[in-house]
This record gives structure tokens, C-alpha cells and sequence, in this order.
């Protein structure tokens, strides 16, 4: 580019949840409205860019699993990776920001590889890049990088114009409450629709949601004088247009809404079995999904994972249709979403056309998800109490970041948020520009094809705990207490329970990029580690290795070499929580598993006295039969369940193990699993 200004610059997002586009497109919208000239686009949409003719780039990335680029970068890596010139982006100027969280190990390795990656091919950083941090918050880096990137971008890309977006927003604001949706009709509880999509009806008991206020310290207030670091007013993106004709829209067969990768099908929810005693510490369910209609589009092996549509609880979208004072009728109008001009719908809202206000909150939004900062400063436009609105822009400034945090702490819903501020009533469109995509829940198929290709079997926790003291708030995920519900809340441990009423589940697969399978060559060892419901896949490869094994039997009639299976299981309590213990057991006393490795991390002496606690530790005391499957044997690992603490700590425990026994040096042990990480003999399913 030499020494001129590019004339224009392009943005490019990876996205897991939602977050990242959000921002990318905040970041496009308030370029344009600055007057630069610049193009957003989602990673693999690598046919609409041409990076070998773009001069200024700004890359915004999440993570996903432990450190690894969200799907819609997988074409944009591989892309990176094939170029082989050093000098290939030599004329490009990047900046690159990260959404990331210390929780895991490999904090923000998105962002970091990426920037590597770029350098590498002879990019030049323009500005430094943000690592935003979940624990923390994101926006305490954000907002503070999309400020600081202006006055960098002006050196390298051209401005037009002056930067008057603040009266151009306002002016928008203004017109979009005059075309609001949001009619002041009387709320009618008890005609509000009671029946999921699926025709499913809703526990009666449920009722309506009242909310719960949000507890704040609001001392420090009274002593702000001035709110600095306030976000912008998120962008009017959204228009709810009604159709011209007056149809009722509720219970399509299918959710339409989300955009997935493989199609949609309405399984039947065939049988239930709790798995865990009642007075586990969690509440494991295994369900059965009867699939015999939709071989070919659900074709699967061990490994592979799939998504469910689960509605938002109805409970809470009618607590919100309430609250922003929108009647049944109006709920259910048919409706469609378009863009404002200059515009673009984010991805999630693509596919709301010919739908209803009650579809959109039940599976367009996130109604769950933490508040963002944006939220708040769009409420606070929308309130007409002046004690409110100066809480809220309070809670979204740079004085009220403690506030803020403990706001999150409390993991408010939007019917929290309402209730808490109750002079703020937004219209909905408004709503739909910042909240969060809703999104699919993804599980492991328990079960091997070679068994049963009409069933999937799958497990869960049931996500149910409270918040934090003071609070002590119930709260409950979106998925898994639907699921229990549907299912009858089965009780008796190890019992199976067929399910005779036609109960439907949405679902659709996950492509399985990562290569997570049972190897085809059954003589290769495999080591699998998985705690808690970490084991759901394994139990899937033991029964598929066995299929194989006694069907090579039959066929050759001669005993072939079958490699070694090896499972390294934890769990809480042996009588309370071990999951699938019966057919673990059965495929240990076959002999197709050869060893059956269990820890009980609640067990009374557990890490005391060399005791083991945890599957690392396992690992460690049979390091020599392990090192010998490693080196000798060719043995690939496999490790499922928790990104935060378990793969790191296995991964720690694996390379001691390399340099106990192999003599090496931590740093080269460390190498050596990367390098089997790439070449996919350690390969890790790793959930947030
Ligand atoms: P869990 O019940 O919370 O824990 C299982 C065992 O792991 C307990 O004994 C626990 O011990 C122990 N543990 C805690 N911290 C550990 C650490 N740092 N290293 C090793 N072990 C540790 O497990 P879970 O809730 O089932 O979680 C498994 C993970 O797998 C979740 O992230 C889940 O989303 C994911 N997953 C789910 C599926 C699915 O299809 N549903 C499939 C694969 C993976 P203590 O509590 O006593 O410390």
C-alpha cells in the first residue's frame, strides 16, 4: 500500500454464538456512519473478498471448545494455511480483535494463531489487537478498542465526511417509536397461547413468569457526576412489518427460524432413563430419539453430535409479551422481519419472514443469555422515569463497571431486566437489534449405528442451580428442563421408560469436521478419557468396535488382532452418578474393553495419600502401560467433556507421562501432543 490511505477496508467475523457478528457489524455500521468506506463479511464467505486486493482488514474472532476458531473460520484458516508466499500479504494492514475467556487454557489462541498467521504472510499489524476477556466481561475491552481504533484507522484508510452519527441514530429512534408495534392494548393472561410449536402443550402450572428484580448498590450513583465511556445507542438494524393480511401465525411443524447446518427433522422422543440416583449432585438423563424415517438425511457413527431447537421456556416469552404490554392477538399476527435502509438483518434474523412475535421470542432471540452494555443503553432510551434511566446509563458507563458486573452475576433475564426498570418498554424491533441469536444445544450420540440406525441415544445434565449468595435466584437452562419435562421427569434410576404419546423433538447434525470417530483399522488401540457425561461418545465406540470385532469374526472365522480399549471414567460417587455403569461393566466382563478405569472424586480418601481424584491422576499411576500403547503400539487418544479444568489437566498428565517415561523434556513432550492434536491421533471434543 505504501505510504497513501486505502480507500476503503473490509471486515471479516467468525462468530460461535452471535457475539462477534454483533460486533463486526456494530463496527461496519459505525465506520460507515464515520464516513469510511468498508465491507463486512463472515469468514468463509471467502468467494465475496479478495484479500490479495484489500489494503486495511479488521478480523474480530470467539473461540470455541478449548481455543478453537468458530465453524464459519474453518474455510478462512484452511484458506490461510494452503498460501505459501511469505510476502502474500504484504500489502495488507490489519488489526485483529478476540473474544476469548481466562477460563479456559488457551485464552483467546483464535485471535493469537490468526494474528500469527497474517504476519507470517507478511501482513502488518495497524493497531494492536484486543484480547476481550468473558470473565471480565467483554465489553471491558471491547468498547474501549472500537474507541481507540478510529484515530488508528484514520492513518491508514480514508474518511469522508464528519462524524455526526449521534443526531442521525436519535433521528432514526425518533421515527422508529412512531412506526412501534408496540400497541398500549390490555394484557389478557389467560388468552395467551399455551401450546409449544410442536403442538406440545405447556405445563399449566407454569402460568405466566413474573420475573425476579435485579438487587443493585446504587451509592456510588449519587457521587457520578459525569458518565464517561457510555456505548453508542445500538443501531436501528430491525423493522417488524406486519402482514397485510390478517393471518395467526403459532405452531409451525417445524422451527424455521434458526439457521443450521444440515436439515431440520421432527424426531419422536421413543424412551427416557434417568441415570443418576436422586440424590446425585446433577441430574443425568439418557432419551432415545426414534429416527427411522430419516435414515438418510441422520446418517451417523460414534463421535458425531447433533443440535436440538429447543423454544425458549414459554413461561418466560409470555412473561415478556406482557411486560412490553403486546396482546395475544398481536403475538400471534403474522409478521416478517426486514432490514432498515443501509442496513443488514444479522445472520440469526435472516429467516423470519412470514412468522409471529411469539415464534421470534420462542426461537429467533436469547432471552437468557448476560445482558450486554447495549442492552442497557437501549432501555435507557426507552424509559421514561428519570431515576431509571440514570441507573441504567449508570450500569452501561465506565463508573458503574462494578454494578455492571454484579448485574451479571445475578444472570438476569430480559423479563428481569424489564421488571427492574418497569418505566422502560422498548419497542420489540428495537429489542431484536442487540439481543443474541437463540441458539441450537448440541449432545453426543451415545449409541453406534451398527446396534440400532433407528435410534439416537443421548445424555444430559439438567442444567438447575442457583445464583450465587446474596442472591440464592433459581435458575435453569433452556434445553434440558424442556427435554425433562417432555420426558415426565423420570425418577428411578437405571430405569428404562417407553414413551407411548407422540412427543417430537427437532433436530438436525452437526457435521463432524474435527475427525472425532472411532478409527476404521480395528486394530489400533484408543485410550478414551471422559468424565461425567465426557463418557456419552466412548460408550458409542466400545459398542461399534465390538459390531466390527464379531462381525470380523464371523466373516474370516479366524481371531484378527483387535487393538486395546482403554476408558478412563470419573465420577462423584459410585452408587450416585456413575453413568452407564451397566454397560461399561458388560463390555469390561466381555473383554472388548480392557480396561475400565473408574475415579470417585467425592470418595472419602480421593487425592489423599497418592490417591487419585481425577482421571489425570489415573492416567499418571498406569503412565508406563500407557506410554507403551503410545510408543509401541500406535494407540490414539481421545478426551471428551469439560474445556475448563479436565483437558488441561489431561493434557498435562499426558505429557508427564511422555517425560517420565520417555526421557524427554516438558517443553518436547508439550510438542509432541501438539503435533498429535494436528495430525488427529489426540483428538479432543471439548465443551464450554
Ligand atoms: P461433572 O459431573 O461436573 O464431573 C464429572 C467428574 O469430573 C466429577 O467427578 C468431577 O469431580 C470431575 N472433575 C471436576 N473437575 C475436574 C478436573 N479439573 N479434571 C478432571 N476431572 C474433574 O461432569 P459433567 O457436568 O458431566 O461435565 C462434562 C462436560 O462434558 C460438560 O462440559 C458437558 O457439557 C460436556 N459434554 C456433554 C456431552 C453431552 O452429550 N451431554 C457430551 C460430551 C461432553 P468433582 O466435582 O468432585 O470435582
Amino acid at each position: 500500500m505504501a505510504s497513501e490511505k486505502s480507500s476503503r477496508f473490509v471486515i471479516l467475523y467468525a462468530s460461535q454464538t452471535g457475539n462477534a457478528e454483533w460486533i463486526a457489524k456494530n463496527i461496519h455500521q459505525e465506520a460507515s456512519e464515520r464516513g469510511f468506506v468498508n465491507e463486512c463479511y463472515v469468514m468463509e464467505e471467502i468467494d465475496k473478498f479478495d484479500l490479495s486486493k484489500e489494503n486495511v482488514l479488521i478480523l474480530v474472532t470467539s473461540n470455541t471448545g478449548d481455543g478453537d476458531p468458530p465453524d464459519n473460520a474453518t474455510k478462512f484458516f484452511r484458506f490461510l494455511r494452503k498460501i505459501k508466499s511469505n510476502t502474500f500479504l504484504s500489502h495488507l494492514k490489519f488489526t485483529i480483535l478476540g473474544l476469548g475467556d481466562t477460563n479456559y487454557t488457551n485464552f483467546n489462541n483464535t485471535a493469537k494463531r490468526l494474528e500469527k498467521r497474517m504476519i507470517d504472510l507478511g501482513a502488518a499489524p495497524f493497531y494492536n489487537k484486543g484480547l476481550a476477556d468473558d470473565a471480565m466481561g467483554l465489553e471491558t475491552t471491547v468498547d474501549p478498542w472500537i474507541a481507540n481504533l478510529w484515530p488508528e484507522l484514520i492513518k491508514v484508510c480514508v474518511q469522508k465526511g464528519k462524524d455526526n452519527n449521534n443526531t442521525q441514530v436519535e433521528n432514526i429512534i425518533e421515527s422508529v417509536k412512531t412506526l412501534s408495534i408496540n400497541g398500549k392494548t390490555e394484557s389478557n393472561e389467560t388468552s395467551l397461547p399455551s401450546e409449544t410449536p410442536n403442538g406440545q402443550s405447556v405445563d399449566k402450572k407454569m402460568g405466566i413468569a413474573s420475573g425476579t428484580k435485579i438487587m443493585l448498590d446504587l451509592s456510588e450513583l449519587a457521587k457520578v457526576e459525569q458518565f464517561t465511556a457510555l456505548p453508542r445507542i445500538p443501531t436501528v438494524i430491525c423493522k417488524i412489518i406486519k402482514s397485510n393480511e390478517e393471518r395467526i401465525i403459532n405452531s409451525p411443524t417445524l422451527p424455521t427460524l434458526i439457521n443450521t447446518p444440515t436439515p431440520i427433522v421432527n424426531t419422536r422422543l421413543d424412551a427416557v432413563r434417568c441415570l443418576t440416583h436422586p440424590e446425585a449432585l446433577k441430574r443425568t438423563i439418557h432419551l432415545e430419539l426414534e429416527i427411522k424415517d430419516y435414515r438418510e438425511k441422520l446418517e451417523f457413527i460414534p463421535g458425531d453430535s447433533f443440535g436440538i431447537i429447543a423454544p425458549n421456556n414459554e413461561k418466560l416469552c409470555l412473561g415478556i409479551l406482557k411486560t412490553l404490554e403486546i396482546n395475544e392477538n398481536e403475538a400471534n399476527q403474522e409478521i416478517s422481519v426486514e432490514s432498515a435502509e443501509g442496513t443488514e438483518l444479522p445472520s440469526h434474523l435472516r429467516n423470519a419472514k412470514s412468522t409471529s412475535i411469539i415464534e421470534l421470542l420462542r426461537y429467533g432471540v436469547d432471552l437468557n443469555s448476560l445482558p450486554r452494555k447495549a442492552l442497557l443503553r437501549l432501555l435507557a432510551e426507552y424509559t421514561t422515569n428519570e431515576e431509571e434511566k440514570k441507573t441504567l446509563l449508570f450500569l452501561c458507563s465506565k463508573q458503574g463497571s462494578v454494578q455492571f458486573n454484579l448485574l451479571r452475576e445475578q444472570v438476569p433475564t430480559l423479563l428481569d431486566l424489564l421488571i427492574t426498570f418497569p418505566s422502560s418498554k422498548p419497542p420489540l424491533e428495537r429489542l431484536l437489534d442487540v439481543l443474541p441469536p437463540h441458539q441450537p444445544r448440541y449432545y453426543s450420540i451415545v449409541n453406534s449405528p451398527l446396534v440400532n440406525r433407528d435410534l439416537l441415544h443421548f445424555a444430559f445434565n439438567i442444567v438447575d442451580y442457583k445464583t450465587p449468595v446474596p442472591y440464592n435466584v433459581r435458575k435453569y437452562g433452556v434445553c434440558t428442563p424442556w427435554l425433562d419435562n417432555l420426558s415426565g421427569y423420570a425418577k428411578e434410576i437405571n430405569k428404562r421408560v417407553p414413551l407411548t404419546t407422540d412427543i417430537n423433538i427437532p433436530i438436525f447434525m452437526k457435521p463432524n469436521s474435527n475427525g472425532f470417530a472411532v478409527p476404521s483399522d480395528i486394530s489400533r488401540p484408543i485410550i478414551m478419557i471422559g468424565p461425567g457425561t465426557g463418557v456419552a461418545p466412548f460408550v458409542g465406540f466400545i459398542q461399534h468396535r465390538e459390531q466390527q470385532i464379531i462381525a470380523e469374526r464371523k466373516l474370516n472365522n479366524i481371531e484378527k488382532t483387535f487393538g486395546e480399549m482403554w476408558l478412563f471414567y470419573g465420577c462423584r460417587d459410585i452408587e450416585k452418578d456413575y453413568l452407564y455403569r451397566e454397560e461399561l461393566e458388560r463390555f469390561s466382563e466381555n473383554g472388548f474393553l480392557k480396561e475400565l478405569l473408574v475415579v470417585i472424586s467425592r470418595a472419602p480418601n480421593a487425592g489423599l495419600n497418592g490417591n487419585p481424584k481425577y482421571v489425570q491422576d489415573l492416567l499418571r499411576k498406569r503412565g508406563q502401560e500407557i506410554y507403551e500403547l503410545l510408543d509401541q503400539k500406535n494407540a490414539m487418544i481421545f478426551v471428551c467433556g469439560d474445556a475448563q479444568g479436565m483437558a488441561k489437566g489431561v493434557n498435562d498428565a499426558l505429557a508427564d507421562i511422555l517425560v517420565e517415561h520417555g526421557k524427554i523434556q516438558k517443553s518436547d513432550a508439550l510438542k509432541i501432543l501438539t503435533q498429535w492434536i494436528s495430525d488427529k491421533r489426540y483428538l479432543r471434543d471439548l465443551w464450554s
